[in-house]
């Protein structure tokens, strides 16, 4: 750990579970897929509960289409949530990813995520109970999934965390019950790399 991860480390301690403001990130979430704006807020909820675990503060700003953007900072990461027209023109060679954040060539750092929202829904039975609900929380999963990979670098799957690379029944199930977080060697990770970032001159 860096002495910048020590003195972040020693901060999140004292402040008792606050996110120290170096590490309030902020997200944009751009709605292309016509996400229900209740829906999207639980999501959001449920990241933001995730993020918080790992030491990380979050500042949601939305846009329905990249029309608006210009309200959100010009520093944050940008989710893009898809409909499935939209998603198969991607014509992915992974069958079964819930989203793809787009990196830099060296695969070290990015500022934008796709998440397809069809395999999303496509995970949950219609006729489930509470389907809205399940679906709201499993959509935030996937958000903070995709927040990780913008952190972390490409690549960096850990199975039975929130960075599992697959998301079948026992996944799900992990996530509606809390237990898809980040792993500790991500947590002090991600710190190390917001708090570079601050000193970088970022936010
Ligand atoms: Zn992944």
């Amino acid at each position: 750990m860096s002495r910048r991860g020590i003195v972040l480390s020693a901060l999140l301690l004292a402040s008792a579970g606050t996110a120290a403001s170096a590490d309030v990130l902020k997200i944009n979430t751009v709605n292309y897929a016509g996400v229900e704006a209740s829906l999207l807020r639980i999501a959001e909820q449920a990241a933001t509960q995730i993020l918080s675990q790992a030491g990380v503060g979050v500042q949601w700003c939305e846009a329905s289409t990249g029309r608006f953007r210009s309200r959100c900072p010009a520093d944050a990461l940008r989710l893009v949530i898809l409909p499935r027209h939209m998603r198969e023109r991607l014509k992915l060679a992974r069958n079964e990813a819930l989203g793809m954040a787009l990196m830099t060539m060296d695969g070290l750092t990015g500022d934008t995520a796709y998440i397809f929202m069809d395999r999303i829904e496509n995970l949950v039975f219609e006729d489930t109970a509470g389907r809205r609900s399940i679906l709201a929380r499993l959509l935030g999963h996937v958000m903070v999934h995709e927040v990780g990979h913008l952190l972390l670098g490409a690549g960096n799957h850990r199975l039975r965390s929130i960075m599992t690379p697959i998301w079948g029944p026992a996944e799900v199930q992990g996530a509606l019950q809390g237990g898809l977080l980040f792993g500790p060697e991500h947590v002090e990770r991600i710190s190390e790399f917001l708090c570079e970032r601050s000193a970088d001159g970022g936010s």
